[in-house]
């Protein structure tokens, strides 16, 4: 269970195998005074998904979102909570090579800085452990407020996320369809999955 687990990171560690895999190893971070930081990446492995990512206790809580965000406030997305994963994973670009856990091509789709918004917990691991984030989103592409609440109870690995309807909310706008894109290379999954593959 990744719930009050004794070894931080130990999960991540545990399915993967670093001399193989170009992820990093990464640690637990103590790094209270700066701006907390989130990531989505968007991972073209046996199912694609984009990978949410939230900093938190020194980690990224992390959480599989199968179709990715959207604008529009009616769309609430599936997002399986999956390991903690280090800091140093917010700027992982690359491919993970067959045979490996998580095996595919991920980009980073989104980044930035986050916040818990207004009026709500102030501490995100104590919004995590309600099951509850409002969380603002200072990225590329994802602004404004967005709401993460667990679902079927508080051992539940399964969240909803969806946009708050604020003056951000766009029932309109694909995000995921108009911006694929890295914001950190500015190559689509397909481009950074062919330039590593060898000839
Ligand atoms: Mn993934």
């Amino acid at each position: 269970m990744v719930y009050n687990s004794p070894m931080p990171l130990e999960d991540y560690a545990r399915k993967r195998n670093f001399s193989a895999t170009p992820e990093p190893q990464g640690k637990v971070e103590d790094r209270k005074s700066r701006r907390l930081i989130y990531v989505i990446q968007k991972h073209k492995a046996t199912h694609l998904h984009y990978d949410l990512r939230l900093e938190m206790g020194g980690v990224l809580k992390s959480w599989a979102v199968p179709k990715g965000p959207s604008y529009n406030p009616a769309d609430k997305r599936l997002a399986v909570e999956v390991e903690d994963h280090p800091l140093d994973y917010a700027s992982f670009e690359g491919v993970i090579p067959e045979g490996n856990y998580g095996a595919g091509t991920v980009i980073v789709w989104d980044q930035g800085a986050y916040e818990l918004a207004d009026g709500y917990d102030a501490d995100p691991l104590v919004a995590w452990r309600k099951g509850k984030l409002h969380v603002r989103f200072h990225g590329k592409k994802l602004l404004g407020i967005w709401v993460l609440v667990r679902t079927r109870g508080p051992n539940s690995r399964d969240w909803l996320l969806f946009k708050k309807n604020d003056g951000d909310a766009d029932p309109a706008a694909d995000i995921t369809r108009q911006r694929p894109e890295s914001v950190k290379s500015g190559k689509t999954v397909e481009q950074v999955e062919k330039s590593q593959v060898a000839p």
